[in-house]
């Protein structure tokens, strides 16, 4: 096993990479070809319309692959609030040991997650909330850069002044999200203090990806520029692909008097947003991407990709670096 950091170790996985939640991306399909290439596949709650229909995505994950794979439970603001309780208590009934939480007041969830066991990753793009989730027992963090995909925080700071920051002042692992999509930048997290990175555009664009191919094609052409933010006037601001709806949604944001958020809910709904993934048209709806978009050039299966990144990040801290071979057991090694 040529990686061995505390996120592998915790985890049980071979390789420290994540596939972090991505809402209408994250099935089964996805989540256990990237466990089967020995990353830690993630299933998105949310995704599924019930938590009974969660129940049963996370049974067909359990016959597709043997190898870990954990649920991701975002709690953000909704058109339709769900009963994130519900899912909780469904990712404890079928045995799920690992779970992906993100965004606002998390704790009962967290809290009632801890005491099933469940190993927490928690997502936050600041340090100030990381410092929050580590009073809640949080076992990693998973630190979200500007750089990165959907809800990118208020405070704008990215991941090398970010990384850097978790290393100096948190007293729990963290993981490095945001930005990444090779082995390059597998290597440069570890370098900063990360235990492994998570990637979602990155796994958004592989052969099992259950989108549209179309969509796929779109993130080989795109570049690093071709992402919009919106929702800050609401404290929500959101990375998406640019097209003519987050256009059309900046346009209002920028000019409504009233500032009402329902004027640009039909614009940003998930409900139009998933049918881009379907009808393969990328100016249907809006749709996440990060930054990493520019960086993105194929379309491989999550076993060629990971595999790839691996040897990557391996020639990276040997030959290219010019250091003695290391045993790659990072930290305190490296
Ligand atoms: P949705 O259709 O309910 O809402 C569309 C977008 O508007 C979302 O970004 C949502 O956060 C935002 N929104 C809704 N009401 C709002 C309000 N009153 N003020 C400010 N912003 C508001 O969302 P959906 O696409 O069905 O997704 C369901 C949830 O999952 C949302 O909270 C969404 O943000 C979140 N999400 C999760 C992931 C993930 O990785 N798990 C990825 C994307 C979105």
């Amino acid at each position: 096993m040529p990686f061995d950091t505390e996120l592998t170790r915790r985890l049980g996985i071979k390789v420290p990479i994540v596939q972090g939640g991505m809402q209408y991306v994250g099935y089964a399909e996805l989540a256990a070809a990237v466990s089967n290439a020995g990353g830690l596949g993630i299933l998105t709650a949310l995704t599924q319309p019930t938590p009974d229909d969660l129940r049963k995505e996370i049974q067909k994950t359990r016959t597709m692959t043997k190898n870990p794979f954990g649920v991701n439970i975002t709690l953000l603001p909704t058109l339709q609030p769900p009963d994130y309780g519900a899912y909780a208590q469904a990712v404890i009934d079928e045995g799920i040991k690992i779970v992906e939480t993100a965004g606002n007041s998390p704790g009962p969830v967290i809290t009632k997650l801890k005491k099933a066991g469940v190993i927490i990753l928690h997502k936050c793009t600041t340090i100030r909330h990381a410092q929050s989730a580590i009073k809640l027992g949080v076992d990693f963090l998973s630190i979200d850069g500007f750089e990165c995909a959907g809800h990118v925080g208020e405070s704008d700071i990215t991941n090398f002044i970010l990384l850097s920051k978790a290393r100096q002042t948190l007293k729990v692992p963290f993981i490095a999200s945001g930005g990444f999509a090779d082995g390059q930048g597998l290597a440069a997290a570890l370098c900063l203090g990360a235990e492994g990175i998570n990637m979602g555009t990155r796994f958004m664009c592989t052969v099992e990806a259950p989108i549209h191919q179309k969509i796929k094609e779109e993130i080989v052409k795109a570049q690093e520029t071709d992402t919009a933010l919106v929702m800050r006037r609401w404290t929500n601001t959101t990375r998406l692909y640019r097209n003519k709806v987050t256009d059309a949604v900046i346009k209002i944001e920028r000019d409504s008097k009233t500032g009402e958020f329902a004027e640009i809910a039909p614009y940003v709904s998930g409900k139009r947003g998933r049918q881009v993934f379907t009808n393969g048209d990328p100016d249907y709806g809006v749709w996440t991407a990060g930054q990493v978009i520019g960086l993105i050039h194929d379309i491989p299966t999550c076993d060629v990709l990971v595999k790839r990144i691996e040897k990557e990040a391996e020639e990276t801290l040997t030959s290219k670096l010019k250091l003695a071979k290391p045993k790659l057991s990072l930290h305190p090694a490296i």
